[in-house]
């Protein structure tokens, strides 16, 4: 299955299959990314990746540096990489987008709009603990616990509402292209449920911020990282919420946030089996600067 292009790095093992999947969330060695800027270029013309977008994690501010967020020091060396090989990328379409934090009071996507090709707003810290450390709530469910407690007086549900309060401020105030792993944080559902998702208070939380996503025609992403990271049975996000989105017309599209090569388009035939299941007929893909509809099944998508 080892099919190096001329010019890939000799060390590449590809074990991926030929698919015509475009897809917009993959991490770089400018952050958390195992992989450079050229290795993923090579690795997506292999694959007759038709479009992609590299997008690391935004700088933070100081008062809320993560060791895998984007030095600022770094951002402009990160789009200059990506434009010189989305310049000699051959029929690959290569695009620069970034994976931007909203943290209330502290930053947005709409601060790198200008930047990026295209922004994926994330919700990752939710405010301080109490030592003033950022409060991440997708680490560790004993950090998720520690937040719940310190911030939250351990009221779960108030926890959740933020953080799904957060996601539609982001929306309302500085909207990112795409919506990033909208539901990530039901990770802390596993094994032991700490929130019932089914309770109509969280159903309720979803369906507020399906309508602002609606309003706003963003496009949601179904993102796969919990399904090959073992962490969930579902995409981000569930099922249910896909079914309500697609009762809404929003747009979606398909994400690995893929932090290594090998996870490129992990899960992506099963996820696409599943929405083509649903009733979703179309991804919506960035060609030729514009995002824009395309038919898929689960073997693939059909570019147009
Ligand atoms: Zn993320
Ligand atoms: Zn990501």
């Amino acid at each position: 299955v080892v099919d190096k292009g001329c010019d890939a790095p000799s060390n590449l093992k590809i074990y991926l299959h030929k698919k015509m999947w475009p897809t917009y969330h993959l991490h770089t060695s400018y952050c958390d990314g195992k992989n450079t800027v050229a290795e993923w270029a090579a690795v997506l013309r292999q694959n007759g990746v038709p479009a992609a977008g590299l997008s690391s994690h935004a700088p933070l501010p100081e008062a809320l540096a993560r060791p895998w967020a984007m030095k600022s020091s770094n951002l402009e060396a990160y789009f200059a990489e990506i434009r010189q090989a989305a310049a000699t990328a051959d029929k690959l379409q290569l695009y620069a987008g970034l994976e931007a934090d909203y943290v209330a009071g502290f930053t947005a996507p709409g601060a790198f709009a200008h930047l990026a090709d295209y922004t994926i707003g994330s919700i990752h810290i939710l405010g301080l603990l109490a030592d003033g450390t950022p409060w991440e709530v997708d680490m560790s469910t004993t950090l998720f616990k520690r937040g719940v407690q310190e911030i939250f007086d351990l009221d779960y549900c108030k926890a959740v509402c933020a953080y799904f309060g957060a996601t539609r401020d982001m929306i309302g105030l500085s909207p990112p292209v795409l919506v990033g792993h909208l539901d990530k944080i039901k990770i802390h559902n596993r094994p032991d449920p700490l929130f019932d998702e089914t309770a109509p208070w969280y159903r309720e939380q979803v369906m507020e911020t399906l309508h602002a996503i609606r309003e706003k025609d963003l496009i949601l992403e179904v993102n796969t990282r919990g399904l090959y990271q073992n962490k969930t049975d579902t995409a981000y996000p569930s099922r249910w919420i896909l079914e309500e989105a697609l009762r809404l017309n929003i747009r979606i599209a398909l994400s690995s946030d893929a932090h290594r090569l090998e996870e490129l388009h992990a899960w992506f035939a099963e996820t696409a089996g599943w929405l083509e299941a649903m009733g979703y007929r179309e991804l919506t893909v960035l060609k030729d600067g514009v995002w824009q509809p395309m038919p898929f099944t689960k073997s693939g998508l059909k570019w147009t």
